[in-house]
């Protein structure tokens, strides 16, 4: 497994589990050390409990040195970043790079798989790299590349891998698909895995997560429309999610999607698709959509606080993209929180796991709280950005006690409106009617 981020440690660990011998390696040595150490590096549920298992059966190891993971492996899996580059296309600086170590330092004949989100003909680039760095060193070593791109989401990870709708294996040469697609036999049924060639792989991630996008940005776009027309945007959630042609997931209005992929991997298509002279107009909508989302929510509490945020404290709950996970790469509460500054606001954040990768993320001016309630306290409005659980148990009438002004701006819709006005919050969600309860509504 080249690469032992978010992906890697995941597939690594569950092709552990699932009874092959695997050894992650990554050119981060902290990260390494602490794995190798008996660690962590990442916040994601249950996937302590296997990496330990696994480490401890000795079918899960890992190195820094990509030779050793090499050596007598049949295969080799790319999961290192393809963060956005330059015009939004994707960065295949690092898939290219372990592709020509991957040459440098095969033994003898492998299948590579590329486990990384790449833009078609990503696979037959790869190959030429590997075939180049081994030409160089004069050797013939055998070699197929294989597109396997990865469905797994952050915060449901290990569950997801395990548990997949399907495995996607694409392969021009069908005895590497077969090899790959067996790897997953212990995993998912065979009818699960869609074999197709390589092209269609690489196709169908970025199609998937442009049609999840769409569905979030969709709502959206409802939400704002459920404002303007004193509808609530949940009621219509739940009113088309229950038709089995649309399904309710992917359809919670809020402050519009973030994280590692979804905003890469919307701009890559676009740009995949503007490098053919096509423009996909929908997914072009579904961007322009999430970026007026987080303007319109951030104007919303300027309004709401009568048009000046200077000298008032605003504090955040949730930090992290989604909850579930403790990464902060795209999250909306990074753009919120540094134009709530620019607007003169003081900015508290609690997030009850992202705290450390905030604090790294954010604007320095940005103070953090210990907990939920100190983040409130004294507060003349509270925002939710993330949907952590923990939100939801909390006495809101002790919390609404502890502010200076009890103003809820709930941008994830987590909280049921009636309560937070009967707790005495003024509450304004996403595309739901403001609540404002009797004694501040008299004023
Ligand atoms: P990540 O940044 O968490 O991990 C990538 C790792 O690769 C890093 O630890 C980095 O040090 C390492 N690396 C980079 N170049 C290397 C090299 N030459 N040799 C060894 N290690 C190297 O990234 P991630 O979130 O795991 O994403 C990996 C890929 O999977 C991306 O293409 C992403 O789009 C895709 N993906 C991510 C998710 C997700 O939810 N995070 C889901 C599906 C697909």
């Amino acid at each position: 497994m080249i690469g032992t981020g978010y992906v890697g440690l995941v597939t690594g660990a569950c092709l552990a589990q699932a009874g092959h011998d695997v050894t992650c390696t990554d050119r981060d040595e902290a990260k390494i050390a602490t794995l190798a150490g008996g660690g962590i590096p990442i916040y994601e549920d249950g996937l302590a409990e296997l990496v330990d298992h696994n480490r401890s059966q000795g079918r899960l190891r890992f190195t820094t040195r990509l030779a050793q993971a090499l050596e007598g492996a049949e295969v080799a899996f790319l999961a290192v970043g393809t963060p956005q580059g330059e015009n939004g296309s994707a960065d295949l600086s690092h898939v290219l790079e372990a592709a020509d170590e991957i040459g440098r330092a095969m033994g003898g004949p492998l299948v590579v798989v590329q486990k990384s989100t790449c833009p078609v003909g990503t696979a037959v680039r790869v190959e030429a790299r590997v075939r180049l760095a081994l030409a160089a060193r004069g050797v013939r070593h055998p070699v197929a590349v294989v597109a396997n791109p990865e469905f797994l989401r952050e915060g449901t990870a290990v569950r997801d891998f395990l548990e997949p709708d399907r495995v996607v294996v694409g392969a021009d040469d069908p005895a590497a698909g077969r090899l790959v697609a067996s790897l997953y036999l212990g995993i998912v049924p065979s009818e699960r895995i869609l074999l197709m060639d390589r092209a269609s792989a690489e196709l169908t991630k970025y199609a998937a997560n442009a049609f999840l996008a769409t569905k979030i940005s969709f709502i959206n776009d409802i939400a704002h429309l459920c404002e303007l027309v004193e509808a609530d945007v949940e009621s219509v959630r739940r009113g088309i999610g229950s038709d089995r042609r649309i399904g309710p997931a992917f359809l919670a209005a809020g402050i519009g999607y973030g994280g590692s992929c979804f905003p890469k991997d919307v701009k890559a298509l676009l740009n995949t698709a503007e490098a053919v002279g096509h423009r996909p107009r929908i997914v072009e909508a579904t961007e322009a959509v999430n970026r007026e989302q987080r303007e319109r929510q951030v104007a919303k509490i300027i309004r709401c606080l009568g048009g000046d945020l200077r000298g008032k404290k605003i504090a955040v709950w949730g930090a992290a993209f989604k909850p579930g996970t403790d990464d902060m790469r795209e999250a909306p509460s990074i753009e919120i929180t540094s134009r709530l500054l620019g607007r003169g606001a003081d900015v508290v954040v609690y997030d009850p796991v992202a705290m450390e990768q905030a604090r790294r993320a954010m604007d320095a001016r940005v103070q953090f709280a210990p907990d939920a309630l100190s983040c409130a306290a004294e507060a003349h409005a509270l925002v939710l950005l993330t949907e952590w659980p923990e939100f939801r148990g909390l006495d809101l009438g002790a919390v609404a006690a502890c502010m200076a002004d009890p103003v809820l701006f709930d941008f994830r819709n987590a909280l049921d409106p009636e309560q937070a006005v009967r707790s005495g919050f003024a509450y304004f969600g996403v595309g739901r009617m403001p609540g404002i309860p009797a004694h501040l509504a008299a004023d």
